[in-house]
């Protein structure tokens, strides 16, 4: 089971319905994403972009249509491989209780304490390891986070991660500005080379993304760069 290098995605005429929804999720998507490419969704709430990434996880199978993955359906890739050609930060972070450093290590077992020093610093979560450092005791019971400092952790996980493919729900919710920027600056640096999608509802920091797909009631309604749109 090996790790593509590179990801390059396609949906052909993908629809889908939650079960017992009459409503479709997503209708029609016709998508072609290129190896390296970053990709910023954007639309109204309940438009359906978590749902798109959650059918990239194969959290959900379409009832419609099929999701390539560099030419092979998605359906068919084994488990274990589509776990580590993918790395997801989802909309909603878990904080486990346990150390910060079994909270990073879940996305990355084999990583040494610098790495985890390391990526803590380059998400801004350096002052985590002030006291007690990856020792120190997160969640129920510990040191609670910010949802600032969570959704940091949750890029921080994903980096460790080191996958070729990451996918985003909204992970700059609720940072401000300047931490914004830091934080979309290390994603452009980091995955550069790397296929990138990432949810947001901000409209800040779209000129570093490739292409910006708008989508409404389940379609995608309008798509282009920065410049374009
Ligand atoms: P937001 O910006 O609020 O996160 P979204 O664009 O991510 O919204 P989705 O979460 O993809 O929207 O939801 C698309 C549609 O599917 C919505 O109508 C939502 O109510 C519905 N939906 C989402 N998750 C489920 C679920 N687990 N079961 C049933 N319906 C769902
Ligand atoms: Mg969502």
């Amino acid at each position: 089971s090996l790790v593509p290098e590179q990801v390059a995605l396609r949906f052909e005429q993908v629809a889908f319905s939650y079960p017992e929804q009459t409503q479709m999720a997503l209708n029609d998507i016709t998508l072609q994403i290129h190896a390296g490419e970053h990709i910023a969704i954007l639309g109204r709430t309940g438009c359906g972009k978590s749902t798109l990434l959650q059918l990239i996880t194969r959290a959900w199978d379409p009832q419609q249509g099929v999701i390539l993955l560099n030419g092979q359906p998605l359906r068919e890739m084994a488990e274990p491989t589509l776990r580590r050609t993918m790395s997801v930060v989802p909309q909603r972070v878990h904080l486990f209780s346990a150390t910060l450093r079994d909270n990073l290590l879940l996305a990355c077992p084999e990583a040494t304490d610098d790495a985890l020093s390391s990526v803590l610093q380059k998400t801004g979560l350096g002052k985590l390891l002030e006291d007690g450092g990856l020792n120190s005791w997160l969640g129920e019971g510990g040191r609670q986070l910010s949802g600032g400092e969570l959704r940091r952790l949750a890029i921080a996980r994903a980096l460790l991660h080191d996958a070729p493919l990451m996918l985003l729900d909204e992970p700059t919710e609720g940072l401000d500005a300047t931490t914004e920027s830091q934080i979309l600056d290390l994603l452009a640096d980091l995955m550069r080379n790397k296929t990138l999608l990432m949810v947001t509802h901000r409209l800040r920091g779209l000129a570093r993304f490739n292409r910006i797909i708008v989508m409404d009631n389940g379609q995608i309604i309008e798509q282009g760069n920065h410049a374009e749109l």
